[in-house]
């Protein structure tokens, strides 16, 4: 059957992808019987009541007359054998828990509450029947720097209000290290400043971004100017010339 778990991963692990190793406890094939529920080295017995056949035939009186009716044999189950000597290790079962690890290969670009599945990695079927699936849903961890929407990364920075005024040039921390920035003179408070190519990789192979391979989304830098407080008599007088 499928089973779900809850991979929780950094902000920057979901940017740029990842490997996790992890580990779950979950049903898998016997290995003593090789899933099939039977002690190894005994035999099955062909049912009795059955014949081997799986059904029954009974003959049930009614109107029309005698009427031969089949149906499964209760006393194997309908498999036409009977297993006499259960498998130690699984009670006949065919499944075993165990502790599996497991490595993940985490896309770079998954968001968060997005889904990974893993074909056949969920827990095995009753003897020997196929397995499940194993669906890890992402979640990821935020980051005070960073807020993500969608393919873009948006954070904020301070600047002083002199730098507003006058322009300057500032450090922006991104995802992929520190990036200079030059602030123009005369910037507004809120003004959003972008960065091309800083932002999320585009996951390959779904949909409209298919063919979009390498291709990033931005980072938006809000900057906010900080109104400048203890101010020395000389500066207050500065500003109040500024203010004439
Ligand atoms: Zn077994
Ligand atoms: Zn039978």
């Amino acid at each position: 059957s499928d089973i779900q778990v809850i991979l929780t991963i950094d902000f920057a692990e979901a940017v740029f992808g990842a490997e996790k190793e992890i580990s779950l406890k979950k049903l898998v094939r016997c290995g003593k019987c090789q899933g099939n529920g039977m002690e190894p080295g005994t035999q099955v017995e062909t049912c009795k009541i059955c014949r081997g056949s799986g059904r029954i035939t009974t003959v049930q009186r009614t109107i029309f007359g005698n009427m031969q009716v089949q149906m499964p044999c209760t006393a194997c189950a309908g498999e036409g054998k009977i297993v006499t000597h259960k498998c130690s290790a699984c009670h006949g079962n065919g499944t075993v828990q165990e502790i599996t690890n497991l490595k993940i290969k985490i896309p770079a670009g998954i968001d968060n509450n997005e889904t990974i599945r893993l074909t056949g990695q969920g827990e095995a079927g009753q003897k020997g029947g196929q397995a499940g699936d194993l669906y890890l849903k992402v979640r990821v961890n935020s980051d005070r720097r960073f807020e993500r929407d969608g393919f873009n990364i948006k954070s904020k920075a301070e600047i002083n209000f002199s730098q507003a005024a006058l322009g300057d040039r500032i450090d922006v921390e991104t995802v992929d290290g520190l990036v200079s920035l030059r602030i123009p003179d005369g910037t507004q408070s809120g003004k959003v400043f972008i960065l091309r190519g800083k932002g999320v990789p585009h996951l390959s192979g779904r949909g409209y971004f298919g063919n979009a391979q390498g291709k990033r989304g931005d980072h938006l830098v809000e900057v906010i100017v900080k109104t400048p407080t203890n101010l020395s008599r000389k500066q207050k007088e500065l500003l109040k010339e500024l203010g004439r």
